[in-house]
């Protein structure tokens, strides 16, 4: 089955009556409609979360990793590519968060969706690449003038004078 975003928050009074325990969470997320101007999660795609859930004494730790699945156009050759981003994952939730890297434990369930949704979002590429070594655009989108195309277009009275040239550099030798 496959969880939406805003259907992550989870119970956790059993674990926080044994700091110390953990508690896996591993399940589909539907990212559906999470995208930067760059790239965007397919429509219909699901992400994938897996996090072990730690209690400690004055709260909890979430520790995993976040799929993403994405599309978007390669930055090199435009084409329309695909990939997965794989995040690592990594924060506490407290009763009374004591600085901004700390999020809030609401009674005895903690509520992952927008963690996960924010870390979907800085996980989709900004510059997406189609392959490492994509060479970019392909010759029939954008011609590229070739050796042979310049030479055609050299205007027959200097081929002339190319051969002057040549034989000059012949005498040259000679001497
Ligand atoms: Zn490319």
């Amino acid at each position: 089955m496959t969880a939406s975003v805003r259907g992550l928050r989870i119970g956790v009074s059993e674990l926080r009556r044994h700091p110390g325990e953990r508690m896996r969470v591993d399940r589909a997320i539907d990212l559906d409609g999470i995208e930067v101007s760059t790239a965007a999660v397919p429509a219909g795609a699901s992400g994938h979360l897996d996090v072990v859930l730690e209690s400690l004494s004055d709260g909890i730790t979430v520790t995993g990793t976040l799929r993403v699945p994405w599309t978007g156009p390669c930055r090199r050759c435009l084409e329309e590519t695909t990939g997965i981003a794989e995040v690592r994952l990594r924060e506490v939730y407290a009763d009374r968060p004591t600085d901004d890297d700390l999020l809030p434990l609401d009674g005895d369930s903690v509520d992952l969706g927008p963690l996960v949704h924010d870390t979907a979002v800085l996980a989709l590429p900004l510059a997406p690449l189609c392959t490492e070594d994509c060479v970019g655009p392909a010759p029939d989108t954008f011609p590229v003038r070739t050796a042979e195309d310049v030479q055609e277009r050299t205007d027959p009275r200097w081929a002339a004078l190319d051969a002057l040239r040549f034989d000059q550099g012949s005498d040259d030798r000679l001497e």
